[in-house]
């Protein structure tokens, strides 16, 4: 009894599920996770939080999630200078839940998403779930996506759905408010905008492009630079009808109370839980410039992690920095690797592998 065996869904028929290998490493950076877990006075507001919500486990939450989309639109507009109601904000279990709900809204039979390769995996996977027809519209030189290319891609494909991501996973590489602009006006469909990593850019976000625009949709989450990807909590902001739809497709109750005061705990604590975005960033940069020492290819990153190219096997350096209790992640671009930034230690690690191993190669 296998797969096979099962009547599946044509398009499901021989893939396999998506996921980064959760090994048992010294050194893990390969996920893009925070390496700092969150700190005792935010531990002891979750547990404050939790254990309320824990005496009404036998009721269902609110279904509606009112406080925690007041507390990550007061967050959002903290952040963005942004005015952001809290009827603008929609919030599931990560931000990938959010993605599946908007393709479940706005994708779909029939409908067809455009996305620029390289970029998260999740897009193309969330499309395959849902029945959309995923259109990857391969890169240019560098892996740069601009306003004419996003323009002319739009133009040939006539997508119901375009993703862009700033920071772009795995490049690092931030779009600016021209490339957001000229994709929401050569379409009719919706622009999702991904910043799972805005914390850690230095550009405006797309918020504050969301006045007059209707359609676009800009995706964010804790489980980044909020140091929460155990917690399970994203959110889109929006136009309000946006938020409409998405409600037409959520399961009832989809957040539970436990995420809900969570999320809650966690927002009263925003200035300490990005007390490290410095630190990673300081980090990454170390990373990047002894790459680029090493003689390694380093895309510039508005991120907490470095892609590298210019590797003559990539398969080859991840099990050589696997066998030296490091890993990090091969995305599937030819030649490249991607590496997240870590604690200093971490940091350490990483570069004394990959020069022991580069200068062994090179020998
Ligand atoms: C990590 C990541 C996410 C986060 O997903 P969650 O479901 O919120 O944990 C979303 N988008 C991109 C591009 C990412 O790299």
């Amino acid at each position: 009894m296998g797969l096979d065996d099962l009547p599946l869904r044509d398009n499901l028929r021989g893939e396999s599920p998506y996921g980064a290998p959760q090994l048992d490493v010294a050194i893990r950076l390969n996920t893009n996770e925070n390496p700092y877990a969150p700190g005792g006075d935010i531990t002891a507001s979750i547990n404050a939080r939790t254990s309320a919500a824990t005496a009404g486990l036998n009721r269902y939450p609110d279904r509606d999630v009112v406080e925690l989309r007041t507390a990550l639109a007061r967050y959002v507009e903290d952040r963005t200078g942004e005015r952001v109601g809290a009827a603008q904000v929609w919030p599931a279990n990560g931000s990938n839940e959010v993605l599946q709900q908007i393709l479940q809204a706005f994708g779909g039979s029939g409908r067809k998403a455009i996305g620029f390769e390289p970029s998260y995996p999740m897009h193309r996977l969330i499309c395959r779930g849902t029945g959309t027809e995923y259109i990857p519209v391969e890169p240019g030189a560098g892996f740069a996506v601009t306003a004419e290319g996003v323009r002319s891609a739009i133009a040939r494909h006539n997508p119901d759905v375009v993703f862009l991501c700033t920071p772009n996973n795995p490049t690092g590489t931030a779009l600016g408010p021209e490339v957001l602009q000229a994709a929401y006006t050569a379409t009719c469909g919706v622009v999702i905008v991904d910043e799972a990593y805005a914390e850690f850019g230095d550009s405006a976000s797309a918020v504050t492009l969301l006045p007059g625009r209707e359609r676009l949709i800009v995706v964010r989450t804790l489980s980044k630079a909020l140091e929460l990807a155990g917690a399970r909590i994203g959110y889109a902001v929006a136009n309000e009808a946006v938020v409409d739809a998405l409600q037409l497709v959520r399961l009832p109750y989809h957040l539970s109370s436990i995420t809900q005061a969570v999320g809650l705990a966690a927002l009263e604590h925003t200035d300490e839980l990005l007390n490290w975005v410095d630190e990673l960033k300081r980090q990454r940069d170390r990373m990047a410039a002894g790459l680029d020492q090493l003689g390694y290819v380093v895309y510039a990153s508005e991120a907490n992690f470095v892609f590298f190219g210019g590797i003559a096997d990539q398969s080859a350096l991840w099990q050589k920095l696997l066998d030296s209790s490091v890993l990090i992640r091969d995305v599937g671009v030819p030649g490249h690797l991607r590496v997240t930034a870590g604690t200093p230690n971490e940091t350490d690690a990483f570069l004394e592998a990959i020069s022991a191993i580069t200068k062994e190669t090179t020998a």
